[in-house]
């Protein structure tokens, strides 16, 4: 397939929940495809249905999207603000003969399904007023207007994913394009706007299949151009069920609250359902680069918790200490909690042995616990185990060696090695007490650079609190 040297993309969620990962990766794909092609990417809140479209919702995929790093071209489309355009179309097509107006009541159409169900007969709008024209009788009464399809033949979806899908035209009644009160449909909304926006491409969940032949009955009656379809397989959970609450997580909300880097989800979501040889770590700028359709499986993907972590260990580890600690400040700020330039301080110069040994930020949070604020620490369960009657004995006698040293972490190190040789214990025997007094943890990063990285006097507040 020759590649539109200019494609437009877009991501057109509906705001009836959270962005959910599936919703991620469709985002991600058509973000990947437009920056690795050169194009637009758009974003178009689907908000026709009023009763299921929330405010809140709007703002929840807006920050999910903000947070993945999937910046849109120009300004959010809002399609509920379209619809007088929407409305326009259908009264064109209805002018050009291309729709007609229905005037069937709802009971009336119950009873021909009711009779098509009876006669085990696909239930379907039967065309009853496609040839036919109103007279007075229907004068003022309501009607629907609908597209009026071709009958025969086929309609294929050239889809990059699947491949050609065809549909009968037999099998596709005559859809609904505006309702009684004159609101638009889903599917009429939909078309215009990616006609209007200039879509070249519509990437979207595999849930959208059936719908896309549908559009290209109407695109083809409103003379729009056809754009490249792309419909991806669903994401399943690690049972190979359909993805859902049971498996976990299903918002990108709660990813960020677990602590992954929006890195690691662009990797990880991009793994999920398109492949590159056995490349597992590929960062965004080589995603970029390497993005195409023709490597997006065709089979459901598998959600793989474990490659999760993993992925955003080494995600971590990779990050740069200075952006970490704004990602951690970032993080706690979204629990209301802020750092002082201390602790700011502390933990960047912790960060290189800290994130040796997270594999979420939740985790490299927890393990940086005692450098956010000044005086003893509270004992988790480990550390209450190692500062037993003979634990603080242990630390009281260190103390007067760790008093009368430097506090270079060499320093430090070489006193209570002396002590440790002098008494005849082993060091950890020395050094597991001053761990659990000085971080309340039975472990932490490398001690004596912790201690020196406290200083003298806190470490000291620290160590005496339970030197006995
Ligand atoms: N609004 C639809 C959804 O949230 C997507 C429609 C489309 O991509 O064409 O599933």
């Amino acid at each position: 397939m020759a590649e539109n040297p200019k494609p437009v993309l877009r991501f057109a969620p509906s705001p009836t929940g959270m962005l959910h990962i599936g919703g991620a990766r469709t985002a991600l794909f058509n973000w990947l495809y437009a920056r690795h092609a050169g194009g637009t990417f758009l974003l178009r809140i689907e908000d026709t249905d009023r009763t299921r479209s929330t405010p809140e919702a709007v703002e929840a995929i807006l920050n999910g999207m903000t947070w993945m790093g999937l910046d849109w071209d120009g300004d959010v489309t809002y399609q509920f603000a379209r619809a007088a355009r929407h409305r326009e179309v259908a009264e064109k097509m209805l002018a050009e003969g291309k729709a007609y107006r229905c005037y069937a009541t709802a009971e009336e159409l119950t009873a021909a399904r009711e009779e098509q169900k009876a006669a085990g007969k696909p239930m379907r709008y039967d065309g009853r007023w496609r040839d036919r024209i109103p007279g007075p009788a229907e004068e003022g009464k309501p009607s629907v207007v609908r597209l009026k399809a071709r009958q025969t033949g086929e309609t294929i979806v050239h889809d990059v994913v699947l491949g050609d899908v065809r549909f009968e035209n037999a099998q596709l009644d005559d859809m609904v394009l505006l309702r009684s009160d004159g609101t638009p449909t889903y599917m009429l909304a939909v078309v215009v706007d990616d006609a209007d926006m200039g879509v070249t491409h519509v990437i979207r969940g595999a849930d959208h299949l059936n719908n896309a032949a549908r559009q290209l009955q109407l695109i083809e009656a409103m003379g729009a151009a056809v754009p490249v379809y792309g419909h991806l397989p669903l994401i399943n959970g690690p049972d190979g069920a359909k993805l859902s609450k049971r498996h976990g997580a299903l918002a990108v909300e709660a990813y960020r609250d677990m602590g992954y880097l929006p890195e690691t989800m662009r990797n990880y979501l991009l793994r999920l359902g398109w492949s590159h040889g056995d490349d597992e770590i590929i960062p965004t700028a080589q995603a970029i680069e390497w993005f195409n359709f023709d490597s997006i499986g065709k089979s459901a993907a598998r959600m793989d918790y474990k490659k999760l972590d993993n992925l955003n260990g080494h995600y971590i580890r990779e990050t740069a200490d200075a952006t970490l600690v704004a990602e951690v400040t970032a993080f706690l700020a979204r629990e209301k909690r802020t750092l002082s330039m201390t602790a700011r301080q502390r933990l960047e110069s912790a960060m290189p042995s800290l994130k040796e040994r997270a594999k979420t930020l939740v985790e490299l949070i927890g393990g940086a616990e005692f450098l956010f604020n000044d005086g003893p620490r509270t004992l988790d369960a480990e550390a209450e185990k190692l500062l037993t009657p003979e634990g603080r004995g242990a630390l009281a006698a260190v103390l007067p060696a760790l008093e009368a040293t430097g506090w270079a972490s060499a320093e430090l190190e070489a006193a209570a090695r002396a002590f440790a040789e002098g008494t005849g214990v082993k060091l950890g025997q020395v050094a597991q007490p001053l761990r659990a007094a000085l971080t309340g943890k039975a472990s932490s990063p490398p001690l004596f650079e912790m201690l020196a990285l406290l200083g003298r006097e806190e470490s000291l507040v620290r160590l005496r609190a339970y030197a006995a």
